[in-house]
């Protein structure tokens, strides 16, 4: 028998940074501080800052595969954390800085983290964190002018007093390297531990020009948090290709994401949806203000948008791209890539918006399945089922070994999505299972009646949910915000949707709200609203 004849090189994080340390030795990250000033980094200085952390977290006693924690924005110190903490044989613990207090104290308490890196300008929350948890050591990272509390280590001089001889421990490709923990919108957060190999193979699927394409030519703002979902793998994947970064830092507001896309001339720029809304709207309102870079791409995903969205993008002068993914899937499953035959979506226009509408295709190595109560639906685009998948960058199972469930016996992963795929292989998710209406034994798609609903001019937001009815079990209840000075009655919306849905699809009623309950990663919960509508009185048929 032949014997493949290479070496047994381990996939693993550190090289991606030592590559952009002696390659792209002078490309900046650029990060936005607490007073809005830009700090100015390059990728040698991080390789050097990030190997002294490394160094000084084993001489604080850290060991191979104990997890460090991070409550951080997104900036050059957390890049330097995203290498350091992998580097040293830890696990980078990025903690979501959008969760209550005692979801976080929960979280570090299962994740079993002794050591936290914390922002000086995040201190209070980390201080309501530590009256339920306690850590070992507190690092604290001044991006804004807090002072340093009495049992707390400073960056800066931990860093001054780390040796240069660090000698990193051997790493194997299936070595746990990050962790995160599901947003938590149906009970308790779920951990999910990214291997070395996982994150490598996430990062050169995703780099693929037939994915989100990144490059050494490109400068990359992730206005998606490094605290959730690793960032959708940007800090990992512009490293490795050497790209310049453009960091918002706790800046998240439409004004300073445009100052910034403009100061840095930022061409590939990623978010959710409720981020690009706000963006869009702040562009339209002030013509001419924002010079953004040609050829700029906008990558949108997390959640789903609504078609103005896209087309509001592409007014902007950018290209839209959507991504699919979850906490489960490192994160990114799936995007936009347009086939060679599909000339007609290349340019704006409606062939377009209706492909961007759709989650994507897989990436390489990801397999998907939809699933429904007569087993594997086909792919036609009109059979819906549960989004199952399997690969090498998709949760095997949670840290702990909770919710075993939702792996099915042949392996796959049950992700709660609920969509149809076209014969072309584009995925469309029409809603979160938990989500979905079902009147009268039918399914209705909230998401689609929220898309249409954002569609109207005078509708700023719209969530569609579930209440029980009395008829038909379930009816859908519309909860829209309006945008400011403009008015739209129910008649109205109504008249809006009408022609786009079957009629029993139309919600039965509209309640109008200031704002739609967001999760701690900008999504729309709607368990909220279900919670506060549950004994919603219907109007007499
Ligand atoms: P998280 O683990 O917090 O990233 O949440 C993952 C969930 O977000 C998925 O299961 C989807 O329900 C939703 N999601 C992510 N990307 C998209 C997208 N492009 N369109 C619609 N929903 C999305």
């Amino acid at each position: 028998m032949l014997r493949a004849t290479m070496m047994d090189v381990p996939l693993t994080v550190p090289p991606m940074l030592e590559r952009a340390a002696r390659l792209f030795p002078t490309v900046e990250v650029v990060s936005r501080r607490a007073d809005r000033s830009l700090h100015r980094s390059t990728y040698a200085t991080i390789h050097r800052r990030a190997r002294r952390l490394a160094a000084a977290l084993v001489g604080l006693g850290l060991k191979p595969g104990q997890p460090v924690a991070t409550l951080m924005w997104n900036h050059d110190a957390h890049l330097e954390a995203y290498f350091a903490i992998p580097w040293a044989g830890g696990v980078l613990h990025t903690l979501n800085l959008r969760l209550s207090p005692d979801d976080i104290a929960y979280i570090v308490g299962h994740a079993g983290d002794r050591i936290v890196i914390v922002d000086d300008v995040l201190l209070p929350l980390l201080a309501k964190v530590r009256e339920r948890v306690s850590f070992d050591h507190v690092i604290v990272v001044s991006i804004g002018a807090e002072p340093l509390p009495a049992d707390a280590i400073g960056y800066e001089n931990l860093l001054a007093g780390a040796g240069e001889d660090f000698a990193p421990p051997a790493l194997a490709e299936n070595d746990a390297a990050a962790m995160c923990y599901t947003s938590g919108t149906t009970g308790r957060p779920k951990g999910v531990v990214y291997s070395h190999r996982a994150l490598v193979l996430h990062s050169m699927a995703t780099a693929m020009a037939d994915c989100v394409g990144h490059s050494h030519r490109a400068t990359i703002m992730p206005i998606v948090p490094m605290f959730h979902v690793n960032a959708w793998g940007i800090p990992f994947t512009a490293t490795m290709v050497g790209a310049t970064l453009a960091m918002p830092g706790p800046y998240l507001d439409p004004e300073n994401l445009l100052d910034l896309m403009v100061r840095e001339q930022v061409n590939l720029a990623a978010g959710v949806p409720t981020i690009w809304l706000g963006v869009v709207q702040k562009f339209k309102e002030e013509p001419g203000r924002w010079p953004l870079a040609p050829g700029l791409r906008v990558v949108s995903g997390g959640a789903a948008a609504p078609e103005s969205l896209w087309r509001d993008i592409e007014a902007m002068g950018a290209r839209g791209f959507h991504g699919w993914g979850m906490t489960e899937t490192t994160p990114v499953g799936s995007g936009t890539m347009i086939k060679r035959h599909m000339a007609e979506a290349e340019t704006p226009g409606e062939a377009r918006y209706a492909l961007l509408m759709k989650q994507g295709l897989p990436l390489p190595y990801v397999d998907m399945r939809i699933v429904n109560d007569a087993g594997e639906a086909p792919w036609d685009g009109v059979a819906s089922g549960e989004l199952q998948l399997r690969g090498p960058w998709i949760a095997a199972g949670y840290h702990g070994g909770e919710d075993a469930e939702k792996w099915t016996a042949d392996g796959w992963f049950c992700t709660g999505d609920v969509a149809t795929i076209d014969p072309e292989g584009y995925i469309q998710l029409t809603d979160r299972a938990k989500d979905l209406i079902k009147s009268g034994g039918e399914w209705i798609s909230s998401q689609a009646l929220e898309n249409a609903l954002m569609d109207h001019p005078a509708v700023k937001e719209a969530a569609v949910i579930a209440v029980a009815h009395p008829k038909w079990q379930e009816r859908p209840l519309a909860a829209v915000v309006l945008r400011e000075g403009r008015t739209a009655t129910p008649a109205e919306l109504g008249a809006h949707l009408e022609g786009r849905f079957a009629r029993w699809w139309l919600p039965d009623a509209y309640v109008y709200i200031d704002a739609i309950p967001r999760t701690s990663t900008g999504k729309f919960q709607k368990t909220t609203l279900r919670a506060h509508y549950k004994d919603f009185a219907w109007p007499a048929a």
